[in-house]
């Protein structure tokens, strides 16, 4: 561990604490992976023990937590571009699910990683909870490139690469489980694809299963009406309704995506603390409805935000994120205040870390905290001049103006340059991915 002070002296604090403070001249003092003071600049040079610290000037920058992307698919970016402009089943059932049964392997796995890896720390993403298979080698390639990552303990009915059926996946993931015990920046959710591909004896292992180990439980929910049309049909019952049947509802669910609620099921994910994931451009892209995130906001509903894999999106990029959920949220809502900045920058930070179990350790910067830090630079013109940094980061800003990034108090990217990752390396191998995956579509 590093014993020497890391101090970093932004232009613009931006908390994002319980009472939401931005503070003007104020310096971050880093120990190891902790922040361990929030001291006015000025003072500094005051004290004896910081005498030989490593000091940060950021004359021009706002320093932030670092982004929490709540849902995504990481090493799908192999796949960026394969198939556009079609609806979620067309999309999922002829190209999707044919590709990866085709080119998922470790390998894949590994380089999709990476290439999202460099894409999110070079956009100001400290942390993501994914859903994919071979979480094993998610989790040691997160540890080794050193960013925060949940891993999704997958699970489905139907055999894939990683397993032959649901007890399969149970296993596995109970194995993964263990085995990421030895690594400090990853931690695990279980993850049952959705409601129309998960049963319900796997459903009630999962509720037991996340009960005993307080594990969050990660799941596609209500995503399109047809989802719920088609389960109303079969079954006789929506979805939600069937998780709450099972015992789900409560904290530990972190539903993703949530287009289609009514009344009563608003009342539900009110009452039993459900975690709400919202991927607006996902969404969009896929015509799949509009999760009503202003009135779960009014409820009280934590509402975090994910871009979702790259294939459905098609970037990571949580800045044109935030700015969407922001737009989309006054369009749907008719009503120009819904989802305003700082609620906006919550859902991208603290309301993340929270859903993650997370909220002690990320999200916001506090004493204690590890240091999982950001830095944008907002001398360029789009963001000139500065009357609210907070309004300029969602409305205005663009990733392309994250100049740092911290993880655990390690420098990812210094100087818009990333600190441990090969780029270069990097977008070759997904260059040949791309070669070998291009001939057979
Ligand atoms: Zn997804």
């Amino acid at each position: 561990m590093n014993n020497k002070y890391l101090i970093l002296k932004p232009k613009w604090l931006l908390t994002v604490n319980p009472a939401f403070e931005v503070l003007d001249d104020y310096a971050v003092v880093i120990k190891g992976s902790c922040i361990q003071s929030l001291l006015p600049a000025a003072e500094v040079h005051e004290q004896d023990q910081y005498r030989d610290a490593d000091i940060i000037e950021l004359p021009d920058h706002v320093l932030m937590p670092g982004l929490v992307n709540s849902h995504t698919h990481a090493s799908m970016s192999l796949f960026r571009g394969i198939a556009d402009d079609l609806a979620l089943t067309d999309w999922l059932k002829n190209h999707i699910w044919p590709a990866e049964a085709q080119w998922v392997d470790p390998q894949f796995i590994a380089d999709g990683f990476q290439l999202t890896a460099a894409e999110m720390i070079r956009s100001g993403t400290t942390c993501l909870s994914d859903m994919y298979f071979y979480p094993d080698i998610v989790a040691r390639e997160a540890q080794n490139l050193g960013i925060r990552t949940v891993v999704g303990l997958i699970v489905l009915d139907f055999p894939s690469v990683w397993a032959k059926d649901a007890e399969d996946y149970l296993h596995k993931a109970l194995a993964v489980h263990d085995e990421i015990k030895q690594y400090s920046l990853v931690r695990s959710t279980l993850a049952p694809h959705a409601p129309y591909t998960v049963s319900d004896g796997p459903l009630k292992k999962i509720a037991m299963y996340s009960n005993e180990l307080d594990l969050p439980v990660h799941m596609h929910v209500h995503e399109t009406a047809s989802e719920v049309a088609e389960a109303e049909n079969n079954s006789g019952s929506r979805p939600l309704d069937r998780l709450d049947q099972l015992n789900l509802l409560n904290p530990n669910l972190i539903a993703v995506h949530m287009t289609e609620l009514n009344a009563f099921e608003i009342d539900r994910l009110a009452e039993t603390g459900v975690q709400v994931v919202h991927c607006p451009q996902s969404n969009l892209k896929l015509a799949s409805g509009v999760c009503p995130v202003a009135e779960l906001q009014d409820r009280g509903i934590n509402v975090c935000l994910g871009t979702d894999g790259a294939a459905s999106n098609n970037n990571h990029d949580m800045f044109s994120e935030m700015k969407c959920a922001a737009l989309l949220a006054k369009s749907a809502s008719g009503n120009a205040s819904a989802c305003n900045a700082i609620q906006t920058i919550q859902m991208a930070t603290i309301n993340g870390a929270k859903a993650l179990g997370l909220g002690d350790i990320i999200g916001s910067i506090e004493v204690g905290k590890q240091a999982d830090l950001v830095a944008l630079n907002l001398s360029q013109a789009n963001t000139q001049p500065v009357y609210d940094p907070v309004a300029q980061l969602v409305y205005a800003a663009n990733s392309q103006q994250v100049s740092h990034v911290w993880i655990a108090g390690e420098c990812q990217l210094r100087d818009y340059q990333l600190s441990n990752l090969d780029q270069d390396a990097i977008i070759g191998k997904a260059q040949s991915w791309a070669d070998k995956v291009s001939k057979t579509q």
